[in-house]
């Protein structure tokens, strides 16, 4: 089945744009599905490798989960990468390959143009 779905009309929307610099880290599998953009590369070089995680509670002692021999992938960690970086580095890649991103815009229709 052939599906389509076109933009229909477009208006002004007044808090679109970059989100609240929330995310952190940056997953094996993401870091995987975009080795062929080359943004992997770039985000190996900026980020940190974080080999496991800690987690501390006033007055309790410290409990740790370590990745290795838990994580079986070819990238066995979370990278540590602002969201911003990661933006960044999307939105080149993006560009590069010839399109154009465009902000404070609301999709208000959809249509399927799909033939089943
Ligand atoms: C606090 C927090 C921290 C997180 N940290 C991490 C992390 O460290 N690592 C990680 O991998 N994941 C993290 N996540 C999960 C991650 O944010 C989501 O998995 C991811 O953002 C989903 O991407 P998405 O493109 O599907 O949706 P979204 O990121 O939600 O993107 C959807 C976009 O579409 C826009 N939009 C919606 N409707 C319209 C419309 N009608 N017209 C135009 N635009 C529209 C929205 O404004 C939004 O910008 C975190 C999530 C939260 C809440």
């Amino acid at each position: 089945m052939a599906v389509g779905c076109v933009t229909h009309s477009y208006i002004q929307k007044i808090n679109a744009g970059l989100e609240a610099d929330a995310k952190i880290a940056v997953n094996p599998r993401t870091l995987e599905i975009l080795e062929p953009t080359g943004v992997t590369e770039k985000m190996l070089a900026l980020g940190m490798p974080m080999r496991g995680v800690r987690f501390s509670q006033r007055s309790k002692p410290a409990r740790e989960i370590l990745f290795k021999g838990q994580v079986r992938h070819k990238y066995p960690f979370l990278l540590a990468l602002s969201q911003a970086t990661t933006e960044r580095l999307l939105a080149e890649a993006f560009e590069k390959a010839g399109d154009r991103i465009e902000r404070r815009i609301e999709l208000i229709a959809c249509r399927n143009e799909g033939e089943s």
